[in-house]
């Protein structure tokens, strides 16, 4: 049976593993390489390497070289990749809310000086100011922890 036709179905098949949306969550935060973004999720090189490369195959993610001699590559957020950004910040809500017990573990606070999640894209005063500007919307890697482990 194929199931009912649905976007939410859709959109898991790009992003509903585990080490994908915990690779996505670094890059968020501005850990752009594979040694990173492997040490900070805990994925195995082998399964993080398939998800970034299926992240990238489905474009939510850009895989940029930034260094020629030795070739080193970075991930970066394609518009799709940027659109993904509340659901995130709302998965951790909802874990801090309803999964973990005490207080939240990590804290992040964004370079507008407002913390996590009360930071969005829609009500960061900083990305509200540049709103104006060609590019510059909301810094998806302004952020830094306050507490919780680096
Ligand atoms: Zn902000």
């Amino acid at each position: 049976m194929a199931g009912r036709e649905c976007s939410i179905a859709n959109a898991l098949a790009v992003v509903g593993e585990r080490w994908s949306l915990l690779a996505l969550r670094e890059v968020m935060f501005g850990e752009r390489r594979f040694d990173q973004i492997a040490r900070n999720t805990g994925a195995s090189r082998d399964i993080l390497a398939a998800r970034l490369r299926k992240l990238v195959e489905a474009g939510v993610l850009e895989k940029r070289q930034y260094e020629q001699h030795p070739p080193r590559y970075e991930y970066v957020p394609t518009e799709a990749g940027k659109a993904l950004q509340p659901i995130l910040m709302n998965l951790m809500e909802w874990g801090d809310r309803y999964v973990t017990e005490g207080p939240p573990p990590t804290v992040w606070e964004h370079t507008c000086g407002a913390e996590l999640p009360s930071c969005t894209p829609r009500r960061c005063a900083r990305a509200a100011a540049s709103r104006s500007a060609a590019s510059g919307s909301y810094e998806w890697a302004g952020f830094s922890r306050t507490v919780g482990d680096p």
